[in-house]
């Protein structure tokens, strides 16, 4: 039976997907009038005109000269737009998927409870041997900034409302919502910090955010705040980091994402007291559920449909 689809192939590329196979069970049911070739056995590059990609190496979408989408399979894009030779012409979307939010939100409950329960630093006492109880101040003494309102971030607070927290939230742009106090823009983010017991990061690796959290930002939260980063590493200045930890500034930092992923062997985090390494698993993407919502995406987008995940290239994210 002819393809729907004759004249156009989804292109999934390979090259960081270790789970390929998975992805293309799960695509080929999501998509079933669609032909689905991995990169980089693809016949006819002119058939192409829909890339489902993570982080594809520099130049290979710019093999496709037909390509209409390009759908990231991931909700960061800024593997993809630091690719100096991706077409600028051709929209791109991001991967909103609620299976990837609820992973995200468990990970941020769980880290805000630790920083909150003061688990790092019970944790440093169990390797001195050492018994001492601290006070533990309540949930609503205390204040969870989340830097990034995004999709995920909304989430994350919607779960942390319950627990009793002061919440904080702050993006770019201004935002409206009566349950939690907002902040936004540069003045806005003094504001934040100054308040954060415990700052959770969300922010994508844009221009704006590269370096964002630096020397003089940490020195804005509160003493003995911590920071809990699972936006992306390059957002946070890895030396004013370890400065602040170093000076007792920050109690703890809990760290998901890097400058350099994975985190090199010699890199002071791995074995400072302080700091909670975990390997970039805060949320990854599930091909069972992404698989769906980017099939979505693509018959909104055969349909004409407004796509609300699509990327600003010119914001970064
Ligand atoms: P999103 O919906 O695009 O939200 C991004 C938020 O950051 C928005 O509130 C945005 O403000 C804010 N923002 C961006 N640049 C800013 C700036 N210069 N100043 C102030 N605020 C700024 O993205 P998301 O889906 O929530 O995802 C956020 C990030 O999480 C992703 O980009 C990715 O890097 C990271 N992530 C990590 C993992 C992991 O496993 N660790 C998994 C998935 C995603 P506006 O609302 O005003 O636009």
């Amino acid at each position: 039976m002819a393809s729907r689809y004759n004249r156009c192939v989804n292109l999934m590329l390979c090259a960081q997907l270790d789970n390929i196979d998975t992805w293309k069970r799960e695509l080929a049911a999501a998509l079933p009038d669609g032909e689905i070739a991995v990169w980089p056995d693809i016949a006819d590059p002119d058939r192409i005109d829909i890339a489902l990609v993570a982080k594809p190496p520099s130049g290979v979408l710019a093999q496709f000269p037909n390509l209409r989408l390009i759908a990231s399979l991931w909700a960061g894009v800024d593997g993809m737009l630091a690719d100096p030779l991706w077409p600028r012409h051709v929209p791109m979307t991001r991967l909103i998927d609620p299976q990837l939010t609820r992973a995200m939100v468990e990970s941020v409950v769980m880290h805000v409870l630790n920083a909150h329960r003061m688990a790092p630093r019970y944790r440093m006492q169990q390797f001195r041997a050492q018994w001492i109880q601290h006070h533990q101040p309540t949930a609503a003494e205390r204040t969870v900034a989340i830097l990034g309102y995004g999709e995920l971030g909304r989430a994350c607070a919607e779960a942390l409302l319950p627990f009793g927290f002061e919440l904080i939230g702050w993006s770019r742009s201004p935002k409206a919502d009566s349950r939690i106090a907002l902040e936004h823009g540069e003045a806005g983010l003094g504001r934040a910090l100054a308040r954060a017991a415990i700052a959770v990061c969300l922010l994508p690796n844009t221009a704006g955010t590269r370096g964002l959290i630096d020397a003089s930002r940490l020195a804005q939260l509160p003493r003995g705040a911590t920071l809990i980063n699972v936006g992306r590493g390059t957002v946070v200045d890895d030396d004013a980091l370890l400065a602040a930890l170093d000076s007792g500034e920050l109690e703890a930092a809990i760290l998901d994402v890097y400058h350099h992923e994975p985190l090199p062997a010699s890199h002071r985090f791995w074995k400072h007291e302080r700091v909670w390494v975990y390997p970039h698993v805060a949320a990854e993407t599930d091909p069972r559920s992404a698989a769906r919502v980017v099939a979505d995406t693509i018959r909104r987008f055969r349909a004409g449909e407004p796509l609300p995940e699509r990327v600003d290239p010119q914001r970064g994210y």
